[in-house]
């Protein structure tokens, strides 16, 4: 007789405990989440008596019931489901730390991260590093790892750090052997791409995933350093999918694994139907009926990704960069492409569908999504800002814009070109909070910022609401520029950029100067150069680049 352990998994659900998406022909939401999940997990979870269900982070932003109770509504459903252990994600600190823990504190909810590296903090008393679970003699061990690359990118983290996870991991291993623990896992926040270097250098036996929204429907095999089999798995995102492992205890080997979708039970379960109508009125008591207005009605679908050939705005972009400019008087508009999350589905369209649009961020004042700030820069800033944007990303644009045009060249840093503003003139840019953080630490003559009393969601709301006629396309706001483009990309210098340090790796000799012209440091081949965080302009031969030191 074999020992069956069941393990359900979960990641990257964002909040999204109610029905979204497009309308179905029933006119109902496409995306039925918790209450057919629950009802699945419920129906496993008697089959099998010895049972375990993991959430591998990002539970927090995306929609309403994190604005509403800054986490607690969600924590209540993911207890209700019966979660035995969450990680801790980077989305987790949306609202900042002090709020993670009030809300942890509240439902009496403990996350895992083992390589948290802020011990002053109060949020720390409520993260452990591991869990044990003790089935039937048998010690499931199950450790929580958090990316670190947020460190220094993320304002709403701060004070909290991560150490390298794993380094982490390698650590906690020889813990965990000395604890004797059967079955070691790994419940990752780190994505997909890291789980496998993570499984490489380490010898736990399961990597339960999440971050990168990966969609494991068959188990990922990665030899570890023991030279035995790490499996990797990982469920996708917004409760649309569960994972479903089956654990055989007796012999320590994985008998199945799959991912059970959602939307294909038909069966409900009543208690959660129940507990989302009092949730509801919760939030209903304090943003009105966002799920059930009506805020208009469209015809086609406007979409998140671009729908002309050969331009790189997304029409839900252009959407929000509008709404932004007009609905605060400025010049000019930005938002992240990042943020952009859902199409405008066709048919009728409530608040929460135009909340789908661009989710995330959390105002401390009234609990909508990111404050829109009216920054005064010159226009020559503006290829500062915009650049970052391709520096971190290489193939897409970072962000879509309204009141002007530009071109970028794919996976050269900082090519940033034919901004179609005047460089002399002050304009006033109305973005995120992101964007004032990009901004004010790029460009050091911000002229002035300004808060304004809106929010991305109530400044695209009313903006739509000022429209006899909504729709968007793409409109080659922003395109790549093709001259000189694969000339460039062949010509591109070998070097690498680790922390604040520049390590020149290509043969030909070059300077680097700062944005002033002052000649800072002469490169040579496979030397270490250190830099302040700033912008800088390598010249070699005929050509320069700019760089970022983040
Ligand atoms: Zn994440």
């Amino acid at each position: 007789m074999i020992d069956t352990l069941l393990i359900l998994h979960l990641n990257d659900s964002h909040s999204r405990i109610f029905p979204f998406g497009p309308w179905t022909d029933d006119n109902k939401k496409l995306y039925p989440t918790v209450m057919r999940l629950a009802y699945i997990t419920d129906s496993l979870k008697s089959l099998y008596p010895k049972h375990l269900f993991f959430h591998a982070g990002d539970f927090l932003s995306g929609d309403f019931p994190f604005n509403a109770s800054v986490g607690r509504m969600d924590l209540k459903i993911l207890k209700l489901l019966g979660i035995n252990a969450i990680t801790l994600g980077n989305h987790e600190f949306d609202a900042g730390p002090d709020s993670l823990y009030n809300a942890l504190n509240s439902e009496d909810v403990y996350l895992l991260s083992a390589n948290m590296d802020t011990t002053s903090h109060i949020l720390k008393t409520k993260i452990k590093p591991y869990e044990i679970f003790n089935i039937n003699s048998k010690k499931i061990c199950v450790l929580g790892l958090t990316p670190s690359e947020f460190n220094d990118i993320n304002p709403y983290q701060k004070p909290i750090r991560f150490k390298s996870p794993i380094q982490t991991a390698q650590i906690y291993q020889d813990t965990f052997n000395n604890l004797d623990c059967n079955l070691k896992i790994i419940l990752s926040h780190l994505g997909a791409y890291l789980d496998t270097v993570l499984a490489k250098s380490t010898n736990y036996h399961l990597i339960i995933g999440g971050h990168s929204h990966t969609r494991i429907d068959t188990v990922w095999k990665v030899k570890n350093s023991n030279n035995d089999t790490t499996y990797i798995v990982q469920a996708y995102e917004h409760f649309k999918v569960v994972g479903k492992i089956l654990w055989d205890l007796t012999n320590n080997k994985l008998i199945d694994y799959k991912l059970i979708d959602v939307l294909n039970s038909s069966n409900l379960s009543q208690y959660m139907i129940d507990t989302l109508n009092n949730i509801k009125s919760q939030i209903y008591s304090k943003f009105s009926n966002v799920y059930d207005d009506s805020i208009t009605t469209i015809d086609s679908t406007i979409s998140n990704a671009p729908d002309s050939i050969g331009c790189l705005d997304v029409p839900t972009g252009n959407l929000i960069a509008d709404a932004m400019r007009f609905q605060t008087n400025s010049d000019l508009g930005v938002i992240e492409t990042d943020i952009l999350v859902y199409p405008l589905y066709k048919g009728k369209i409530t608040s929460d569908d135009i909340f789908q649009m661009m989710p995330y961020g959390f105002d401390h004042q009234n609990a909508y999504n990111s404050r829109i700030y009216k920054i005064t820069i010159k226009g020559s800033d503006m290829y500062n800002v915009l650049g970052f944007a391709q520096f971190i990303r290489g193939q897409s644009p970072v962000v879509q814009v309204s009141g002007f045009t530009y071109q970028f060249i794919p996976n050269v840093p900082m090519e940033v070109s034919d901004i179609s503003i005047d460089t002399s003139q002050i304009y006033k840019v109305a973005g995120s909070v992101y964007t004032l953080y990009v901004a004010s630490s790029l460009t050091p003559n911000i002229i002035a910022v300004e808060t304004t009393n809106l929010n991305v969601f109530q400044a695209v709301k009313n903006y739509i609401l000022s429209l006899s006629n909504l729709n968007y396309h793409s409109e080659c706001r922003i395109k790549y520029k093709t001259s000189n483009y694969s000339e460039k990309i062949s010509k591109l210098p070998k070097f690498k950029i680790y922390k604040n340090t520049i390590i020149w790796q290509d043969k030909e000799k070059a300077s680097i100067y700062n944005l002033d012209g002052r000649k800072i440091y002469e490169l040579k081949e496979n030397e270490i150069y250190k830099l302040r965080r700033g912008i800088y302009i390598i010249k070699s031969g005929k050509l320069s680049y700019k760089i970022l030191i983040p």
